[in-house]
């Protein structure tokens, strides 16, 4: 461990208070009574996270246009998108259903890739970010709410089962869905909370 720092940290295990050192990237902290991972310095966390959360965004378009499955049935050719799955459980009556669904697959991963890019943004240029806590709480807040995999599993599900009845054929949007849950999953992964706490203590 490198030389000490005054940041108070507690066991998320068994609350023991330890004085954080200054972590080399690749370095992990543990408590001294139960051995729990305190904190972990991972290499190039921030331009991973913020590599990956670009990539979500770009992958996110394509992914929101173009059609998701293509159902073929004597002749006749219809393409499902996200939108257009809630737009359908709208139509049928099912409202709250259907802002269920557009809130868990549209908006929430959406406003989740664009509050960790406010965040990570300022950071990369070294800059302090704007309402750094209410952000990042944002983006803590959301993590949960953002389903897209159990709406991939949805649409693998209903490709299987309609397959015996109609022609269905993977869109394009399908596989930029699952890039974007790989990226998103990884950008979670890499992200490392306490590059914000580190610059919010530099820049008092
Ligand atoms: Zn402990």
């Amino acid at each position: 461990m490198a030389s000490a720092a005054p940041a108070l940290i507690a066991c998320p295990d068994c609350d023991l208070l330890h004085a954080l050192p200054r972590l080399e990237p690749g370095q992990k902290a543990r408590c001294q009574r139960c051995d729990a991972i305190l904190a972990e310095s991972r290499r190039n966390a921030l331009d991973r996270t913020l590599a990956l959360a670009l990539a979500g965004l770009v992958l996110f378009v394509p992914a929101n246009i173009y059609p998701l499955l293509r159902l073929s049935l004597e002749g006749r050719a219809q393409d499902m998108t996200i939108f257009s799955g809630a737009l359908a459980l709208w139509e049928q009556g099912l409202h709250p259903l259907a802002v269920f669904v557009f809130a868990v697959s549209i908006a929430v991963p959406a406003l989740r890739l664009l509050a960790l890019l406010t965040l990570l943004m300022p950071l990369r240029l070294g800059r302090t970010p704007r309402r750094l806590a209410h952000m990042h709480r944002l983006t803590d807040f959301l993590k949960p709410w953002g389903m897209l995999e159990v709406y991939l599993l949805g649409v693998i599900v209903a490709f299987v089962k309609l397959a015996d009845l109609a022609t269905v054929i993977l869109g394009p949007a399908f596989f930029c869905f699952v890039g974007l849950i790989l990226c998103t999953t990884a950008a979670s992964a890499c992200f490392d909370p306490r590059l914000l706490w580190e610059r919010l203590e530099t820049s008092r």
